[in-house]
């Protein structure tokens, strides 16, 4: 008899014991009774001398033969249960595919493949009539064929009878395992010269590949960053080793894959959200059968199991896609490193616009630093300059100064893009006459306007009605818009510009399966000379023929509460820049804003951003903030606020240290959503793990708080918004 701990898929922060006559491997699941339920739960590891043997249950079926989680993922998710202090049977069930947590096959799903019988010269005699049936006994002769092949010629009929005379039989198998096959057909395309820079870049990560190595690459869009990774890994894959490449959820277009593909001429493993189960298990298989030389995936991809690891590559490594925010809330980016570590393999992290954090890892040489500060192929940067709206006259947002500038680029035939930070019509509905402001009650937010669904839109909830006709307070015909969205922009600026045909990008107008990619084609084919959009336009798409880029609204941002603010409007900026003016094309940005004088506008638009992020880390190092401070947040919701207030405030009671500071409970930014009361309780500390300590040891007492089950509650470790 045998004992081992096994990690449950319930809200509890421990592992159970249970025996078995054979001992399973650690990482492999097994089914288990817990409770009045059955459950996949995967073996953590072994346990020799457990108390009371006799009342511990026995494991009712192993469901492995070999481990579905490999000695690194196992450490992983050890890691991610301490670090995220998150039940490790959730973070396991969150790391393993959907159908094996369903406690599906691990394996590849067998082939079924056809034989012909024994006597097969009799046999054939006897079809002598049956022409079909002959032939497809005939192709059965030398040697078994896959069932799908067969089918491609022959109708089931056909097959069906033959086996019914038993003259063939089936016969199921796995699939054969093709480690590292993309070495049968690796073959390296055509490519540029790198530029020094480039070179440098190029070699200093080709130089570590056999170590864990983390880099950030630093470069300006458009200066061939990917061009980095693809000659980065061009030695990598020739080795037989695997890549895992990170990209944002909205970065995984057709053509980053069809770079790589073509560059190499192999298959791609891909990895993104919408994805349907099964397709998502057997890239899981492959890549963890060796079969991938390269995975490109969004955040969950982090995951994949690779037989041969070589390099992980996080492009955009500061793009918000990469942290979850709910359940187990983990940044895929520090996953990547850990991940790297304990591979022992080198990480690049790449952007135009790093993360505050990675910056101040790769300026203390945590990280090495590599950087490409001019654009490839001789395109010139683009122009940044800040537009003084006071006192002038605004329509639908945009100033006369502005519509001017705008006219001259469309008039010389190129494309002008505007940027609006809201979707809809408008971000309010209010009566001219008294004052009515239509709130989502669930909210206390105002709805926004959306005209081409025709009703008003919670963003908070995504809650819905319909545009109302008078005001439901004073009963008048007077209700207006305040604000602009998308849609007003795109309905003023179609008048004004008559004849200019123009596009709607945000997620409304690209909702559906690939239509975002074909109005990016479309753009580029010069379909259209007017973009109107939200962030989606700022991510990663190269817009050659843009020589103009309208920022309409930046004065929100320059005022907010949240501390990451500018960091974000700062890389929303350069990113946006970064999308015009390439090739033979120089471009010009111009932000719109009420306060020209601001010193984050001018030290960006002057300096650049990189010269900004180091000033803001500066900035953030004098107010003690992150990433010099570490910090954890606890989230409480509820219909009831006093409760949710309440839960926190004996929270603050069981966290007492001398070296984490507490901040709370206070509102979080959004106060209430979907009816429900938002508070949070901050903690802070320049010891990242005085904060995890003393969270270890009070999260039995937290959950056993009375309050604790009457709200919703959370912890979240290094939260990125409040
Ligand atoms: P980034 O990833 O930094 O946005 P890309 O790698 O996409 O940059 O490069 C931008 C453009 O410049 C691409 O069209 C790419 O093919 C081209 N490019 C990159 N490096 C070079 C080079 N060394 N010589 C010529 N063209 C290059
Ligand atoms: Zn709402």
């Amino acid at each position: 008899m045998h004992f081992v701990e096994v990690a449950v898929p319930v809200p509890l922060r421990q592992t159970f014991t249970y025996s078995c006559d054979i001992l399973p491997e650690p990482g492999c699941r097994v089914s288990i009774s817990f409770g009045p339920r059955n459950l996949v739960g995967v073996v953590t590891g072994e346990l020799t001398a457990p108390e009371n043997p006799d009342k511990i249950k026995a494991i009712d079926k192993i469901i492995d033969d070999t481990p579905v989680l490999d000695r690194v993922l196992l450490k992983l998710c050890h890691w991610l249960s301490q670090y995220y202090l998150h039940p490790i049977g959730e973070v396991i069930h969150t790391v393993l595919p959907v159908l094996l947590r369903k406690g599906e096959s691990a394996s590849p799903v067998d082939e079924v493949w056809w034989h012909a019988a024994d006597n097969i010269d009799e046999n054939l005699a006897a079809l002598k009539r049956a022409k079909r049936q002959y032939a497809c006994l005939e192709a059965l002769v030398d040697e078994p064929v896959r069932e799908g092949d067969l089918k491609n010629t022959f109708p089931s009929t056909i097959i069906n009878a033959l086996e019914e005379k038993g003259f063939i039989r089936q016969e199921s198998k796995p699939p054969p395992l093709r480690p590292k096959m993309w070495l049968d057909y690796f073959d390296v395309a055509k490519k540029p010269l790198p530029d020094k820079e480039q070179a440098v870049a190029i070699s200093t990560i080709v130089q570590s590949r056999s170590r864990f190595a983390p880099y950030l690459l630093e470069g300006v869009t458009g200066s061939g960053k990917t061009e980095v990774y693809l000659q980065a890994i061009e030695d990598v894959l020739a080795e037989g080793r695997q890549v895992l490449i990170l990209v944002p959820e909205i970065g995984l277009t057709p053509q980053t894959v069809s770079r790589f593909a073509s560059r190499f001429g192999i298959d791609i493993g891909i990895l993104h959200s919408q994805l349907n189960d099964k397709d998502r298990l057997s890239v899981w298989q492959r890549a963890r059968a060796g079969e991938l030389g390269v995975i490109i995936g969004t955040r969950s991809a982090i995951f994949t199991p690779m037989k041969f690891p070589g390099m992980i590559i996080v492009d955009e490594e500061h793009d918000d896609s990469y942290k979850q925010q709910d359940g187990l809330r983990y940044h895929a980016r520090d996953l990547a490193v850990m991940r790297a570590h304990t591979e022992n393999i080198p990480l690049v992290l790449g952007t135009a616009t790093p993360s505050l954090e990675t910056l101040n890892n790769a300026l203390t040489k945590r990280y090495g630093h590599l950087q490409l500060t001019k654009r490839a192929g001789g395109a010139s940067k683009t122009h940044q300059q800040v537009l003084d709206v006071r006192d002038q006259r605004l329509q639908f947002g945009i100033a006369d100064g502005m519509l001017s500038i705008m006219r001259q680029h469309l008039s010389m035939g190129n494309q002008v893009l505007v940027f609006v930070n809201r979707r809809g019509y408008a971000p309010a509905l209010i009566c001219h006459h008294c004052g009515h402001s239509y709130d989502c009650r669930r909210c206390e937010r105002p709805y926004t306007v959306h005209r081409t669904q025709q009703r008003l839109q919670c963003h908070h909830c995504g809650g819905a009605r319909p545009i109302p006709r008078q005001c439901e307070h004073c009963g008048e015909n007077k209700l207006i818009t305040a604000g602009v969205g998308t849609e007003q922009i795109e309905d003023g600026l179609a008048k004004m510009f008559p004849g200019v045909k123009q596009i709607r990008i945000d997620s409304d107008s690209v909702r559906g399966k690939d239509k975002l990619q074909r109005s990016l084609d479309d753009i580029n084919a010069q379909k259209y000379q007017l973009l109107i959009g939200t962030q989606i336009l700022s991510k990663g798409h190269h817009f050659p023929h843009v020589t103009l880029v309208v920022v309409l609204d930046c004065d929100g941002a320059l005022f907010s509460a949240d501390f990451r603010a500018s960091e974000k409007l700062a890389q929303l900026v350069t990113q946006l820049a970064g999308r015009a003016g390439r090739a033979s094309k120089p471009g010009e940005m111009w932000l719109q804003t009420h306060n020209p004088g601001h010193p984050l506008l001018q030290d960006l638009v002057h300096n650049g951003y990189a010269h900004f992020a180091r000033q803001a880390l500066d900035e953030r190092k004098l107010s003690w903030m992150p990433p010099f401070q570490s910090q954890a947040v606890i989230r409480s919701e509820a219909t009831n606020g006093e409760l949710a207030w309440e839960f926190l405030e004996q929270v603050r009671t069981l966290l007492q240290s001398e070296v984490v500071r507490l901040n709370g409970p206070l509102p979080c930014l959004i106060e209430k959503r979907q009816g429900r009361y938002r508070f949070m309780l901050v903690l802070q500390s320049a010891q990242r793990k005085a904060i995890n300590d003393l969270l270890r040891r009070a999260l039995p007492n937290i959950t056993s708080l009375p309050t604790a089950s009457k709200v919703r509650w959370s912890l979240d470790v290094d939260p990125s918004d409040f």
